[in-house]
């Protein structure tokens, strides 16, 4: 399989890295949202949140949030999202678990998307059925 983030963990790719420990690798995004905009990936290969093993989860997710404090600061913003596509139909264009870290700053005029409000009994209906399914 061709695995893009992989390249870049291996220094195949190059890539501006930011942080590296046994379990995950950060380095910046090659198209930003904003500067700064930073991309955390597992070492150990996964798809995406789908198939993703819990204490691979957990390392990154402590990389994150280790990280997300310095992207900010380093490029002066006044904000952070923490971001993740998982799927094509939720726009994952890269099939190697990654979270983004972008630094936000008032009115930058980034706006993920906007949401729709449910019908009536929905949204009771659609808990119990994600409630009923959680393992
Ligand atoms: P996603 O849509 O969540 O799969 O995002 C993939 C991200 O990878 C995009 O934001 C791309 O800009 C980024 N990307 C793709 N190729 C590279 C690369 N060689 N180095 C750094 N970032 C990359």
């Amino acid at each position: 399989m061709d695995d893009l983030f992989l390249k870049i963990i291996q220094g195949e790719i190059p890539s501006e890295k930011i942080y590296e420990d046994d379990k995950t690798f950060a380095f910046l995004d090659i198209n930003p949202n904003n500067p700064g905009h930073t991309l955390v990936v597992p070492k150990k290969y996964s798809r995406n949140i789908l198939d993703i093993a819990e204490e691979d989860w957990i390392a990154l997710m402590e990389t994150v949030h280790k990280l997300a404090p310095s992207v900010k600061d380093a490029v002066g913003a006044t904000g952070v999202n923490i971001y993740m596509n998982n799927e094509s139909s939720a726009f994952q264009e890269v099939f190697h678990t990654h979270v983004h870290i972008i630094p936000r700053h008032d009115n930058d005029g980034y706006r993920p998307w906007s949401g729709t409000p449910y019908q009536e009994g929905e949204m009771e209906k659609i808990g119990e059925t994600i409630r009923a399914r959680i393992v």
